[in-house]
């Protein structure tokens, strides 16, 4: 009745809400993880979909987390549109979705630190060590697999683990993925057996660096620093900061130099390429052992393939087996970079466990589109219309026609729905390119192969081939 619900007692009891949840009250996280599972199914869901967690909600846009960029990957590749519907059920005003990656170890520590700061004045220095310094104990040596582009860079982060002060700074660059961060991580994993290490990323850096200006806890900041035996900071090209805190750097780098402290820097390039950097950090840089890595060879991106799919295999008590035939094309076409090669092969595991069974190479190729340097650009809606007329026998002009016989209708609405998913047109865009159809039109065709695709099989085989043809041009092979 109107009474209770106005009563004092609740009245008190939704303020307090409203002030302790007031952006959780703007979307209910349980709620839409519940609707999500409906949706799109418990095994997905478990998967994939459990693992996000809602971070904040924006005019606009929401952000969330997910614990791994794999994670996030697969989840903007096949469910984005989805979430962001049930999102859109709860505030309309929503149009985007924002990932955060957050490792869950992390993200633990953070929320202990924050309950012990509510009692204790613990300092911020003592937080960063706990949350920035963590070295990551799966990116050890052992499992660093090496060949001709990084060799030097391993031996190098080798020797100087063993015997300490050998090259210093040691500095390593290369492109993104490479391996820098594990090289790093495997030295401080050694030597913080024996020593004080501190592994921090430039930006970290900075952003400590200010904080210690603000907060007058500037004494402590050095003592911190000057203090460790090993410091190791990761992407130093996006050390870019003021002259005062280039200062402190400098000062701090000479001290820990000259108290014969090792120092490890990872950039994505070579010392006298940086910008931003004062000369004299860059020729103390370049003073002491300079290494790069380079993209790895076939042979290496063979090797760790191997390696890899060894190591994912090991979570599970049923092992996959993916043949020499997918191992081979992934080696020969992730070429980029040793995380998408990694990424690759995870990818290919999660998909074994989740359809059961290994991927044939037509679905390998599916489902590592985005890592093959293919197609992306090569869709176009005319390739899209050219080829759904040719599926169907129809010619381009009776597709482009405003003519609604059954026979003409089915394929103009597989055009759309198959250049709404495998091209980034927007839905007016879209329109436009299909006689200038209105963007409602749109949607309804999408809406319509969608709700058919959920009831009958020949549709989404249908579906299945033009996919194919339309990415790989490939005609015989089935997803
Ligand atoms: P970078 O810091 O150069 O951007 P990372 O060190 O983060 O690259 O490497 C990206 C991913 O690839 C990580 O998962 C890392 O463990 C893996 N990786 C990179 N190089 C190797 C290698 N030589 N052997 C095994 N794994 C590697
Ligand atoms: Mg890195």
């Amino acid at each position: 009745m109107v009474l209770t619900e106005y009563s004092p007692l609740n009245m008190i009891k939704s303020t307090n809400k409203n002030l302790n949840n007031l952006k959780t009250q703007l979307l209910d996280w349980n709620l839409i993880q519940t609707q999500m599972k409906d949706k799109l199914g418990t095994e997905i869901y478990e998967s994939w979909l459990k693992k996000i967690s809602f971070l904040d909600v924006f005019q606009n846009y929401v952000l969330l987390s997910v614990p791994t960029r794999f994670i996030r990957d697969w989840i903007t590749s096949r469910y984005l549109d989805q979430i962001l519907q049930i999102i859109r059920l709860h505030k309309k005003e929503i149009i985007r979705i924002e990932f955060k990656i957050v490792d869950q170890d992390i993200q633990q520590t953070n929320d202990n630190i924050k309950k012990f700061e509510n009692n204790k004045n613990v300092s911020f220095i003592k937080d960063t060590y706990l949350q920035y310094n963590r070295i990551d104990p799966n990116k050890r040596f052992e499992n660093f697999v090496t060949g001709s582009s990084n060799k030097l860079a391993y031996e190098a982060s080798l020797k100087v683990s063993e015997n300490v002060s050998h090259y210093n700074p040691l500095y390593i660059y290369g492109g993104v993925g490479m391996g820098k961060t594990h090289l790093l991580n495997s030295i401080g994993l050694e030597l913080k057996k024996n020593n004080k290490v501190m592994f921090i990323s430039a930006e970290r850096f900075m952003y400590q660096f200010v904080k210690s200006i603000k907060s007058n806890e500037m004494v402590k900041f050095k003592e911190y620093f000057r203090n460790t035996d090993i410091l190791l900071i990761d992407d130093i090209q996006f050390m870019n900061g003021k002259e005062a805190m280039q200062e402190e750097f400098f000062h701090t780098f000479n001290a820990l130099l000259d108290k014969g402290s090792q120092i490890i820097v990872s950039s994505d390039r070579a010392p006298n390429k940086l910008s931003r950097i004062q000369e004299r950090i860059k020729s103390r840089f370049s003073g002491g052992l300079v290494v790069d890595i380079q993209k790895p060879d076939y042979e290496l991106r063979k090797k760790i393939v191997e390696q890899k799919s060894i190591e994912l295999n090991k979570f599970y008590s049923d092992q996959i087996k993916i043949s020499t035939e997918i191992k081979d094309y992934i080696s020969s076409e992730v070429t980029n970079s040793i995380r998408e090669l990694v990424g690759a092969i995870n990818r290919i595991i999660s998909f074994s466990r989740i359809y059961k069974k290994v991927p044939n190479l037509a679905e390998t190729k599916i489902v590592l589109k985005d890592l093959l340097n293919l197609t992306e650009n090569k869709v176009t809606i005319d390739l899209i219309q050219t080829l759904v007329c040719k599926f169907f026998k129809i010619s381009k002009n009776e597709m482009l026609s405003s003519r609604r016989s059954r026979y003409l209708v089915r394929p103009r609405q597989t055009a759309i729905y198959l250049t709404k998913i495998l091209t980034s047109k927007s839905l007016p865009e879209i329109g436009r390119e299909f006689s200038n159809r209105d963007h409602t039109t749109i949607i309804h065709s999408v809406k319509t192969i969608e709700k058919l695709k959920e009831k009958d099989p020949e549709v989404v085989q249908n579906l299945s081939k033009l996919k194919n043809q339309i990415l790989y041009n490939n005609k015989n092979n089935e997803i």
